[in-house]
């Protein structure tokens, strides 16, 4: 697990398709919001057309405290 230089949060790497690695947020459980208007806390996750749900990590240039500085590393 690594910290992030700009907020010292944890975060982690994900592979990319392109081989590059992608900060992610170390902790999968994200607070969400449903189209009803229902605020839940879970595992990210989203359905394929194949209807498999797919988990997922949160990028974490979305959640960054510093996201400007984070951009220019
Ligand atoms: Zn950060």
């Amino acid at each position: 697990m690594s910290k992030c230089k700009s907020c010292g949060a944890e975060i982690g790497f994900i592979k990319t398709s392109k081989g590059g690695n992608m900060p992610v947020d170390a902790n999968e459980i994200a607070t969400i919001v449903t189209a009803d208007g229902i605020t839940v806390r879970g595992r990210i996750a989203v359905i394929n057309d194949a209807g498999e749900p797919i988990m997922g990590r949160v990028p974490h240039w979305s959640t960054c405290k510093s996201p400007d500085e984070f951009r220019r590393q």
